[in-house]
């Protein structure tokens, strides 16, 4: 049984960070390009997939181990109220993970492969933990073991998975035009932390129709579905740019 699976897909991950680039101030970018140039990168986008990837990387095996765990957190009920103690033991949850992120991105005592390593981090994690599911329920691990049936598809999957990309749904010129897409929407108004961010996906997973009646995903289901995603990858895209201005912006 997956205990996670790849949320929002590469495209998913590459939209928010291109959006969140977009929204960055000149000197915000430019304390950015050099955390890039570390990672052999130059946007944000090339680095949004790095913490996912680590998993199918065999000389990175150790530092997937460590993290597997910071991409997600999960409630116990659905009243979705964040506690840290009971919901992220030891830190080990996408919410600690995200303080503890900026706080090393933000330490300019830190060295610059620290910094880029948290970079990498961040910019993958704040889009996690938009994705409803990634912040939903501990008894089916965040709908990893809600299996569904998808119309018009043989055999089956689950519900976690179905939210990792078909509730995008598919775009001719790919990611890039639909980031151009998404970006001609109004900026989201960045508020709150990590753990608010959280709170706000579970209350999603519970209050939004994210469960489907009878275990069935259709095109109802998907056309319903699809604002909704849209709109988390656009909140988790303002919230990054707000994070990384504060992070990165040159002190006064
Ligand atoms: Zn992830």
């Amino acid at each position: 049984m997956p205990t996670h699976a790849l949320a929002w897909g590469p495209t998913g991950h590459r939209i928010v960070a291109a959006l969140a680039e977009r929204q960055l101030s000149a000197p915000a970018r430019a304390s950015l390009q050099p955390l890039l140039a570390r990672s052999h990168a130059r946007a944000l986008a090339d680095v949004a997939t790095w913490a996912d990837d680590l998993r199918d990387d065999r000389r990175r095996r150790a530092l997937w181990r460590a993290t597997s765990k910071l991409h997600f957190v999960n409630f116990t009920d659905a009243s979705c109220r964040y506690d840290a103690p009971r919901d992220c033991a030891g830190g080990r949850c996408a919410v600690a993970a995200i303080q503890r992120y900026t706080h090393i991105l933000g330490d300019r005592a830190r060295s610059p492969d620290q910094r880029a390593q948290a970079l990498r981090m961040l910019v993958h994690l704040v889009a996690d933990v938009h994705q409803p599911l990634h912040a939903g329920y501990r008894r089916d691990a965040g709908g990893n073991r809600y299996q569904v049936r998808v119309e018009g598809r043989r055999g089956g999957t689950n519900l976690h998975a179905v939210w990792d990309t078909p509730v995008l749904g598919d775009s001719p010129g790919g990611w890039r035009a639909r980031a151009a897409d998404l970006a001609r929407a109004p900026v989201f108004p960045a508020s709150g932390q990590a753990a608010e961010w959280a709170e706000e996906s579970c209350r999603a997973t519970r209050d939004a129709g994210v469960y489907p009646s009878r275990h069935r995903i259709d095109a109802a289901y998907l056309r319903h579905a699809r604002p909704l995603a849209e709109r988390r990858l656009r909140q988790a895209a303002a919230r990054l740019a707000a994070l990384l201005e504060r992070a990165l912006a040159p002190r006064h």
